[in-house]
């Protein structure tokens, strides 16, 4: 069987100053560790030729497939609140793009594929604990309907990668609408090179925006994207953990999975990222940091909106502004469905503030007292139950006035609040065995992901909170 790759590569036909063209580096023994079959077939790729030799080397960088242009995108971004003018994919390519089933433009990428001319210090490689690390929670948002970058595979390299440890190397095949990033306009801002900025805009308009005929709608319409994107996260307990504006989607997908986390027990200053030493991009802190990057965004924008610069300046701020209250209207609409409520009510933020209130100060598991909600098991979360007793009155009346009773309301929210999500201490459980020869704790956590929502007896443990000794507290980029 051979692989035929329709590609069809619009960002390598950017003019040069957009990227660097080169091909991975070859690695000494490719082996297929995981081949999401679906996502293939939906590129239209053939899943049974991506499991023979030619398809791993190409995974793997080995080999490329016909008609790749492989190129490494430059970028810029601010890291942590500073800006750096030149960053880029320092241990990816892109080998180009494809038209998914849907006609969808896909890139394919390879991660950990060596070094490139935006490698700076590092050594272009992954270890495999990030690569499986990106593929388990990368496949569990999708299977959570929040927008994300994929992984279609995962090859072990064969070669040592040189960490705090030596550690065994790989290559992620990630798959995106695009890899473009706040920080692509900022590149191109910060040389103040308009040419390319508008270069870069139609083509992202193409790609993410159609719909919109003017750098402000297009802006506005990337802000309403961040707002609902983060509102998903939210109403998921979900930290991405280094929210820098390179790490920033300008299509509203959520990107580069470093050491972001799920939260099991909810506190609002949740840091996991062992290099957020400040809490900069802890949970409660997400919104605001969008924002933060949304008016950087805008700000590259100007030079677009017209000769106007003060109109332009007032549009841009106007279209950030916009995004509290359509975050807050986002927010609250996926928190009405979790506890299962049809209907907009006054009060309703009220009186979800007051139960996320009493699970910060109790500790409670916040995946666990949502699917608890669902199935009248919540209480068991509260140290105190009678914190959740009093609120679950107010609740059922607030039901009432809409003329729903809790059934009801549980089988709606059943819908949207999971039984599983990729937990820490289940993901590093994955990530040593895997390590140590035996891919079954990695194959079972993305099968029992892959139907987040389901009631699977046999995957039952995997809703189960870590134990005191289990609690992991801090994760790592792992680059
Ligand atoms: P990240 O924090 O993973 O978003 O990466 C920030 C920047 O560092 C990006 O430009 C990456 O391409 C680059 N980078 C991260 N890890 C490596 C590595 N091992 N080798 C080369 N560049 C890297
Ligand atoms: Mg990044």
């Amino acid at each position: 069987m051979t692989l035929r790759i329709a590609f069809d590569n619009s960002y390598a036909r950017l003019p040069d100053r957009f990227h660097a063209r080169l091909d991975p580096e070859p690695v000494p023994t490719p082996r297929l560790i995981a081949l999401n079959r679906d996502l293939a077939a939906a590129l239209g790729l053939d899943p049974q030729a991506l499991t023979e030799p030619e398809g791993v080397a190409m995974l793997a960088g080995n080999a490329l497939p016909a008609g790749a242009e492989p190129i490494a995108q430059v970028y810029a971004g601010h890291q942590f609140g500073g800006f750096v003018p030149q960053l880029g994919d320092g241990r990816a390519v892109l080998l180009g793009e494809v038209k998914d089933r849907h006609g969808r433009r896909q890139d394919i990428q390879l991660k950990g594929s060596g070094r490139t001319p935006f490698s700076r210090m590092g050594d272009g490689r992954a270890w495999l604990g990030p690569v499986l690390r990106e593929y388990i929670v990368s496949e569990a948002m999708h299977a959570l309907g929040v927008p994300t970058t994929r992984a279609l595979a995962a090859v072990a390299t064969g070669d040592w990668v040189f960490r705090e440890d030596r550690l065994p190397g790989a290559v992620l095949t990630r798959v995106a609408e695009s890899h473009i990033r706040v920080g692509t306009f900022q590149f191109f801002a910060a040389r103040r090179d308009v040419e390319a900025l508008r270069l870069l805009y139609e083509h992202t308009r193409a790609r993410h925006y159609p719909e919109t005929t003017t750098p402000l709608e297009f802006l506005r319409a990337g802000i309403a994207r961040q707002a609902r994107l983060i509102a998903q996260w939210m109403a998921l307990g979900f930290i991405h953990g280094v929210m820098n504006t390179d790490n920033c989607h300008v299509g509203g997908l959520t990107i580069d999975y470093g050491p972001c986390a799920f939260m099991d027990a909810y506190h609002p200053e949740t840091v996991f990222s062992s290099i957020d030493q400040h809490g900069r991009y802890a949970y409660a802190n997400q919104p605001q940091i969008a924002v933060w990057n949304l008016a950087q965004f805008a700000s590259t924008l100007l030079p677009l909106m017209g000769e106007d610069v003060n109109s332009a300046i007032e549009e841009a701020t106007a279209a950030v502004h916009e995004f509290p209250d359509l975050y807050a209207a986002a927010w609250l609409e996926r928190f009405r469905a979790k506890i299962g409520l049809a209907e907009a009510r006054d009060g309703d933020a009220a009186l979800i503030e007051t139960l996320l209130g009493r699970m910060a100060r109790q500790g409670a598991d916040f995946t666990r007292v949502f699917s608890g909600l669902v199935r009248g098991a919540a209480r068991d979360e509260f140290v105190e139950p009678e914190a959740w007793d009093s609120w679950a009155k107010d609740w059922t009346a607030r039901l009432a006035a809409e003329g729903r009773d809790v059934a009801t309301a549980q089988a709606a929210a059943a819908r949207v609040n999971p039984l599983r999500i990729p937990r820490n201490h289940r993901v590093e459980e994955a990530i040593k065995a895997a390590v140590a020869g035996d891919l079954a704790p990695f194959e079972r956590l993305c099968t029992a992901l892959a139907d987040p929502f389901a009631e699977i007896a046999e995957f039952a443990d995997l809703e189960a909170a870590p134990q005191p000794g289990e609690r992991v507290r801090a994760t790592f980029c792992g680059t």
